[in-house]
Order: structure tokens, then sequence, then C-alpha cells
């Protein structure tokens, strides 16, 4: 599990190590007349792991969604790599705006990778062809190209073997490492998981998590909302409690989960262990 992760060739120059991968100002989300995200700051470096923790309805979802532009947001900004996401426009040097094309917006939202709670890999495809389609279809890499990278990505998530199974054919735990190879084969500079091992059943926990640990170490930025404080403690950087809404407590994990300092946090996390 050393792999090198360069394939798609990202034309654009990666931010140095320690420089902002997210940088949210700010942040407010509605729906309609119901005011989810009020006013969130957060801040990941390149090569953090920053765990998201919080109850049912806080709007971690809402916020990785906003991160990822799979929603829209009513005010304040959210930076990717230094590039400003979740608007249609740009800002020229000038001060005019321009629209950004689909294309553009597709290349934004390359640079991320996102594992959702619900297995949603293509129930008609095999392992090794869910990994192959983004590159393919997306990215135009060369079909020969992809599946040597693709076979490399399963072997990293140990499901070289079941490379030809098909989702159905593959245990939760099993279905979730292939989707993080799917997100992986885009070569993303930022993964986002929401909630990624709550929907599996407890044995199968462990090995998803082990690949996530792996991802980690060989230095991904990655925001994961989980409420296993295990995995927590041991990967991340930086700890981050919402409820409401708005950021609670943030900060190193022995500070967070160990020595919490609001009651909504203490109570949040007796109802987590
Ligand atoms: P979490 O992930 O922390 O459980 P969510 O971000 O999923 O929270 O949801 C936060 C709140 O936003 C909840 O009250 C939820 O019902 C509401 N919400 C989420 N998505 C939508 C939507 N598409 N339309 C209306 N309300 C939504
Ligand atoms: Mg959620």
């Amino acid at each position: 599990m050393s792999t090198t992760m360069s394939t798609t060739g990202g034309s654009q120059q990666r931010p140095p190590l320690g420089s902002p991968m997210v940088a949210i100002t700010d942040l407010h989300k509605e729906f309609g007349a119901l005011h989810i995200l009020k006013g969130i700051n957060l801040n990941v470096s390149v090569g953090e792991v920053c765990v998201l923790l919080g109850p049912s309805g806080s709007g971690k979802s809402t916020l990785l969604r906003c991160i990822n532009q799979l929603e829209t947001f009513e005010a304040g900004e959210i930076r990717v790599g230094g590039e400003r996401v979740g608007f249609a426009e740009k800002a020229l040097p000038d001060g005019r705006l321009a629209r950004l094309t689909e294309r553009q917006i597709a290349a934004q939202r390359a640079r991320v990778g996102m594992v959702f709670q619900r297995f949603n890999l293509f129930p008609h495809m095999t392992a090794l062809q869910n990994v192959m389609e983004a590159p393919i279809h997306v990215a135009g890499v060369p079909s020969a190209q992809a599946r040597t990278r693709a076979v490399d990505l399963l072997e990293r998530v140990g499901m070289a073997d079941r490379a030809s199974h098909y989702p159905s054919e593959l245990s939760g735990g099993q279905q979730q490492r292939v989707a993080i190879a799917r997100a992986m084969a885009m070569d993303p500079e930022l993964m986002l998981f929401d909630e990624p091992t709550s929907a599996l059943d407890p044995e199968l926990v462990g090995e998803v998590l082990a690949v996530i640990k792996d991802l980690a170490r060989s230095g991904m930025t990655m925001v994961v909302v989980t409420h296993e404080l295990g995995f927590a403690r041991e990967v991340a950087d930086q700890v981050v409690f919402m409820a409401g809404g708005v950021v609670v407590e943030s900060g190193p994990p022995d500070q967070v989960i160990d020595h919490p300092q609001s009651p909504r946090l203490q109570d949040f996390l007796r109802s987590v262990l």
C-alpha cells in the first residue's frame, strides 16, 4: 500500500504541505425557511485530517456537500486549494465577473473525492469498472492506463482479488473500500468522508477505517464525518464539533475529545461512547 498517487496528471500545481486546502469563512446555508449552517468557519491545511463530529441534524453532511459543490449556499466563502468554489462565476482581475464553464466547474469538482454513508457504486459495473469509470469518461484517460491505475488502487484497498465482482457480490465493507478506490481514481487533492462506516455491520467497520487510516498516513488531506472516537483520537489533527449549524468547539483530539468544555459536547460524547 505505498503506490504514489498520480495518474490523471493534474495540470495545475498542487499547494504545498501545510498551506490552506479548505478555507471556509462565515458560511450560511438555508433550505427554504430553515437556516441550517449559521456562520461556519473552518480551515484545513494540506496533509491534515479533520474529523467532524456532531449530533444528527447539525449540518455535517450539508457542510461537506457545500465543499463539494453539491449544494449552493447563501453567504460566506469556500476556498479549495485557494480557489473559490460554490459560485458559477469567477472574479476577474479587473473586478468583472466571468461565468464559469461546465468544464471549469467539473475541474474544480475533480479536485475533491467524496465517499458517502450508503454505498454508491454503480450496480451494473464490476469493482474494476467502477474505479475506471470517471478517469475514462470524465478525465479522458486512455482505457489501458485507467485499468492499470484501477488495479493498483484496488490493490491498495485490499480488493484486487475482487476486481471482477459486482457490488451485489461484495460485503458492505468491501463495497466501501471500492468506493474509496473509486474516489481516489480521479487523483483528488482532498477527500471528504460522510459517515463512511455508519451503515456497516460492526465487524466490517475496522477494515474500512484501516483503509482511511492508510490514506491519512500517505498524506491525503481529508475531512471525515464519523462517530468513531478511537479513529478520531488516532488519526485526526483537528476535531471539529458542530451542533445546531455552528462550530461549538475545535482543536486537537486530546483537547476536544478528552477535555470537552461545553455541556453540549460533553453530552454528545457521552451519547456516542
Ligand atoms: P447531519 O449530517 O449533521 O445529520 P444534515 O446536514 O444532513 O445534518 O442536515 C441538517 C439539517 O438540514 C437537517 O435538519 C435536515 O433535515 C436539513 N436538510 C438537509 N438537506 C435538506 C434538504 N435538501 N432540504 C431541506 N432540509 C434539508
Ligand atoms: Mg449526515
